[in-house]
């Protein structure tokens, strides 16, 4: 068996909101797919440990923001390597509320769906919520994130409670040149592309970024890197 087969299946890259009690919450979910068109039905599928899972659970409710190809690998952190156990993820971040009062992105999303859940399915690590749409609208014109871009592209990374995660990616042959990895998320930082989003020119050495240089996707600091080979 070759597993690497499963890098062929194409995703596309979401946000997955729901609410709890007053409180939102919301993550980062390449695993969102359309069942049936009549009645219009969608599934996610979220894993146990999330806060998201325990909303969906308590309210029945969930919403997908689809995010826009342009979307920042720091919203994509904010909702994808941050629990909201800890932080408020909503914090800074522009939302509406659909018809049921469930948070969807309306910044770098180009549309948004409402759902009640109708069903749900366990599978080991995840739940698959199956749900019935109840609200849905355009945001933008764009072309949506896909997985394979956000990976290939913009270099982001997965993080270990995603259906997708493969726990040891083959290392490409390590040049001299030393490679600093984010210990909170994965992310490395590669000296050859630099991080030109945030004024770092590309061929920068780790050690020459400025003190106060963040990680582009979670926001850890520079002392949350560590040296890889
Ligand atoms: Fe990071």
């Amino acid at each position: 068996m070759n597993p690497k087969a499963l890098y062929t299946i194409t995703y596309g890259l979401y946000v997955v909101c729901s609410k709890k009690e007053g409180r939102f919450n919301g993550q980062v979910a390449n695993t969102v797919f359309q069942i049936t068109s009549e009645p219009p039905t969608v599934a996610v599928s979220i894993n146990k440990n999330n806060l998201t899972h325990e909303f969906i659970k308590e309210s029945r409710l969930f919403t997908v923001s689809v995010l826009e190809q342009e979307a920042p690998l720091s919203l994509i952190g904010q909702f994808g390597f941050k629990s909201g156990r800890e932080a408020d993820k909503f914090a800074g971040v522009q939302y509406g509320l659909s018809q049921n009062g469930v948070p969807y992105l309306t910044a770098h999303a180009l549309s948004f769906l409402e759902a009640e859940v109708v069903q749900e399915v366990g599978a080991g690590t995840h739940t698959i919520f199956i749900g019935r749409l109840t609200d849905a609208g355009i945001l933008k014109e764009g072309a949506p994130m896909t997985y394979a871009y956000y990976h290939q592209v913009k270099k982001g990374v997965v993080p270990k409670t995603a259906p997708t995660y493969v726990a040891k990616q083959e290392e490409k042959p390590a040049p001299q040149e030393a490679k600093y990895a984010c210990e909170v998320c994965g992310y490395v930082y590669d000296t050859a592309a630099g991080d030109p989003a945030h004024g770092v020119a590309p061929g920068t050495p780790f050690e020459q970024l400025p003190a106060d240089w963040v990680c582009p996707v979670c926001g850890a600091g520079k002392e949350q890197f560590r040296k890889e080979n």
